[in-house]
C-alpha cells in the first residue's frame, strides 16, 4: 500500500476537503494511471450529500477519469506505460455471472464495484474515485483512450457519455428519429451530441431560456422552454425516444405525452424522491417507461471509438480541486457549462 492525495468528504454534506488515501500496490493485472483529469458528475453530489442514503464515507468521489498508465502488472498486455487509460463508473465486478459474461458487468449479480462508495469486490475493501493523484485498477475495467482527443475533455465521456450512449442504442437511434432530451446539463449536453451524431432530430426540452443557444450549437435542432407556454400541447406525441437526465423530481406523465405511440422515454437522471406515475400515461400510447444505467465495459469502450469518429467531447469548464465545493453549487444551481472537470495537477502543486 502507498499513499496518495485526495480531496473527498469526511461525512455527509460536509464540504471536501484534502485528505490521504492508500492505494494497493499493483498486482498481476493491474494498472497504475496517474489522474490528470475527473470530470464532476451530479452523482457525486447526490453521493457525497447522501441524497441515495447509505453513502460510504470518508468518501473519494470521481467516476470520469482520464490519465496515464505509470506502471504495469507482470500479466497486463492492454496498455503500454505512457498511454493514456480511463476509468468509468466500475472497478470491478464477477465476471463470471449471466449479466457479466453478456457484458453488462453494470448489473453484476454479486453487484459491481463502483469506483467510489463502495467496496471491491472482497467486500471489505473501500473504493476511492478520482479526486485524486492515482488509481490502481484492473486492466479489464480500464478503457483505451482515443488520443487525437482532449485528454480533459474526453473524461465526462466515462460517465455522462456512456450514460447516454446507452439508452440511445438501446431503443435502436437512426436518422430521422425525433429525440427529446429532458435537462440541458453534464448528461443532456452529451445526450445531445450523441443523439444527433447518429442522425436523429434532436429537441432540448429545458427550464433555463439561457441554453437555447448553446443546445443548437450542441446539434439541437429544436429548443423548448418546459416551464410555462404550450410546449407539452405541441410537442404531443411527437418523438421516437425520449431521454430524461433531469437530477430533481419532476412530473414524468407530462413528458410520456410527448411520444409517439409504443415508443419510450428512458430515465437516466435520479432524482433523490419517489414520483407518481398514472397508468394511463403508459396505457394510452402503449408507451414505455425505462431506465438505463451507465454502460457495460465494451459498450463504453464502443462509445469512446464512436466519439473518436466523430470528434465528440464534452464542452468543459477545467477547475482547480481548489474550487470543488463552488462548482458543487453551480451544478446545483443548473450554471454548468456543461461538465466541471478537475485539472489534476491542482492536487500535486504546492498550494495542494
Ligand atoms: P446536471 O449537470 O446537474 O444536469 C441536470 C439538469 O437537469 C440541469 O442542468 C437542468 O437542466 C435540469 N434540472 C435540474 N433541476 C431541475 C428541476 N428541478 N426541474 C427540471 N429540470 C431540472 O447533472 P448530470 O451530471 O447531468 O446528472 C443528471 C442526473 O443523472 C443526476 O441525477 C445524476 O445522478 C444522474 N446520473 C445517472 C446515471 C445513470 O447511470 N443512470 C449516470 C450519471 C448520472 P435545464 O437547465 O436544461 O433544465
Ligand atoms: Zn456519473
Ligand atoms: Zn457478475
Amino acid at each position: 500500500m502507498h499513499k496518495i492525495q485526495a480531496w473527498g468528504a469526511s461525512a455527509a454534506g460536509k464540504p471536501l476537503a484534502p485528505m490521504s488515501i492508500e492505494r494497493r500496490e499493483p498486482g498481476p493485472r493491474d494498472v497504475v494511471i496517474e489522474i490528470l483529469f475527473c470530470g464532476v458528475c451530479h452523482s457525486d453530489i447526490h453521493q457525497a450529500r447522501d441524497e441515495w442514503s447509505g453513502a460510504m464515507f470518508p468518501m473519494i468521489p470521481g467516476h470520469e477519469i482520464v490519465g496515464r498508465v505509470t506502471r504495469v502488472g507482470g500479466e497486463a498486455k492492454k496498455f503500454a506505460v505512457g498511454e493514456l487509460a480511463g476509468v468509468g463508473c466500475m472497478v470491478d465486478s464477477c465476471r463470471a455471472c449471466g449479466p457479466c459474461t453478456e457484458g453488462l458487468e453494470q448489473f453484476c449479480e454479486k453487484g459491481n464495484a463502483p469506483t467510489y462508495n463502495g467496496t471491491e469486490m472482497d467486500r471489505k475493501t473501500p473504493t476511492y474515485g478520482g479526486y485524486s493523484t492515482e488509481i490502481v485498477v484492473d486492466e479489464g475495467y480500464a478503457l483505451r483512450v482515443p488520443t487525437g482527443l482532449d485528454p480533459a475533455g474526453v473524461a465526462p465521456l466515462l460517465c455522462a457519455g456512456i450514460t447516454t450512449y446507452s439508452p440511445l442504442r438501446q431503443q435502436g437511434c437512426k436518422p430521422g428519429d425525433r429525440v427529446g432530451v429532458v435537462g440541458l446539463g453534464g448528461l443532456g449536453h452529451m445526450a445531445v451530441k450523441l443523439a444527433a451524431s447518429m442522425g436523429a432530430k434532436v429537441t432540448v426540452l429545458s427550464t433555463s431560456a439561457a441554453k437555447e443557444a448553446d443546445a443548437r450549437r450542441l446539434g439541437a435542432a429544436d429548443f423548448v422552454v418546459t416551464k410555462g407556454g404550450n410546449a407539452f400541447e405541441r410537442l404531443a406525441g411527437k418523438f421516437d425516444i425520449i431521454v430524461d437526465t433531469v437530477s430533481a423530481p419532476h412530473d414524468y406523465n407530462a413528458y410520456l405525452g410527448l411520444l409517439r405511440p409504443r415508443r419510450a422515454m428512458v430515465l437516466v437522471g435520479a432524482p433523490p424522491a419517489a414520483v407518481p406515475v398514472q397508468p394511463f400515461s403508459l396505457i394510452m400510447g402503449g408507451k414505455q417507461l425505462a431506465g438505463s444505467l451507465i454502460g457495460g465495459i465494451a459498450e463504453t469502450q464502443e462509445m469512446l471509438d464512436h466519439c473518436e469518429k466523430h470528434g465528440i467531447v464534452s464542452d468543459i469548464e477545467i477547475i482547480p480541486i481548489q474550487k470543488i465545493n463552488e462548482a458543487y453549487e453551480r451544478v446545483l444551481a443548473s450554471d454548468v457549462r456543461y461538465r466541471f472537470v478537475i485539472d489534476m495537477a491542482s492536487l500535486r502543486g504546492p498550494s495542494a
